[in-house]
């Protein structure tokens, strides 16, 4: 089995703007360079990225160039992830496709993509299949289980959540069902607790084991919608928002820590249990899996300063 070079792809989405913003007769400060097309010039400064996707591009070409390639290494044996990272209101949840409404057609996010193209069997070399999901959110640094009737705290041992509910799928039909449910639960818990689900991560883990005879192999691939990064160097919040930014901060920030390491491709130490988010990550984040971290953001000039900071933490990833 071939391992590719590049572990780690950094990948730029631009949404475009919305009818809110246009109302305010905002305009586009973001712009793909010509003659540099792996170049995003914001507001005259340029930013290398491995593939930029500007506000034009479609979802099917999204899936089709920074994701598809990771899914045959996943079904080749190899762990992966895809990361969306950015402010809300950038389109994370769009572009990943964890939410409900986004499951039909053109709009379908990565998540029915990848289980479409899984179940459809054309990644399975001579081997018996079995598929599995589990979709769970981390909010405050703990761990619930979307896929239980009532959302369960689990417990994270030594790189792994205890009795996370994991489901055997046969149909695209079923992990639709799946993720709607998860996605219900993840609401209901939201209004609970009075929390956003901005402030939460969201991961939908995709297991997938091949039986050759009298050896299986299996590897996992983790779809995850990450909370707002909002949080991130921001010190205005007080009380429970102010503990929630802590812990986005914690998750966000030692997640580009160890992305970092991984994709400098260095000896360094890997700082996986520093946060619940990259503990729970340790297998799609080795060493040996494959990684493409997709940073939303806004074209609007309103929104530059966020925008500048988004980028600058996918630079320092880098
Ligand atoms: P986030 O999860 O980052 O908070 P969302 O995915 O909810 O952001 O996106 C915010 C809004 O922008 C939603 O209404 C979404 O449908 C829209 N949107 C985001 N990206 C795109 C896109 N590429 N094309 C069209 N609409 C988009
Ligand atoms: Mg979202």
């Amino acid at each position: 089995m071939d391992v590719p070079v590049e572990r780690v792809l950094v990948a730029v989405r631009v949404r475009p703007l919305s009818d809110k913003e246009n109302k305010k007769n905002a305009f586009s400060v973001v712009q793909a360079l010509p003659h540099e097309p792996k170049v995003l010039s914001v507001a005259g400064k340029g930013y290398a990225f491995d593939h930029i996707f500007t506000d034009i591009c479609e979802q099917a070409s999204v899936y089709e160039e920074s994701v598809r390639p990771l899914v045959k290494k996943f079904c080749a044996g190899f762990n992966c992830a895809v990361i969306t990272y950015g402010h809300t209101g950038t389109g994370k949840t769009y572009t990943i496709g964890t939410d409900s409404k986004l499951y039909e057609d053109d709009s379908a996010g990565i998540i029915s993509r990848v289980v479409k193209d899984i179940l459809s069997g054309n990644n399975t070399m001579d081997s018996k299949v079995m598929v599995e999901i589990s979709f769970m959110e981390i909010y405050n640094e703990e761990v619930y289980d979307l896929l239980t009737c009532q959302p369960t705290k689990l417990i994270v041992q030594v790189f792994s959540v205890q009795s996370l509910k994991r489901m055997q799928v046969t149909t695209y039909e079923e992990v639709l069902h799946h993720l709607e449910f998860g996605g219900a639960n993840r609401h209901t818990r939201a209004t609970a607790l009075n929390a956003h689900s901005s402030r939460s991560h969201a991961i939908f883990t995709v297991y997938y084991h091949q039986i050759f005879g009298d050896h299986t192999v299996q590897s996992r691939l983790d779809l995850v919608d990450l909370a707002g990064s909002e949080g991130v160097r921001h010190t205005g919040s007080r009380g429970v928002a102010l503990n929630e930014a802590k812990n986005i901060n914690t998750g966000l920030l030692h997640l580009r820590n160890v992305i970092s390491v991984l994709s400098k491709n260095t000896e360094d130490h890997i700082p996986y249990r520093s946060s619940t988010l990259t503990t729970v990550l340790k297998d799609s984040l080795s060493r040996e899996s494959c990684v493409t971290v997709i940073v939303c953001i806004s074209p609007s000039n309103l929104d530059i300063t966020k925008t500048v900071t988004t980028l600058q933490f996918a630079e320092e990833a880098k």
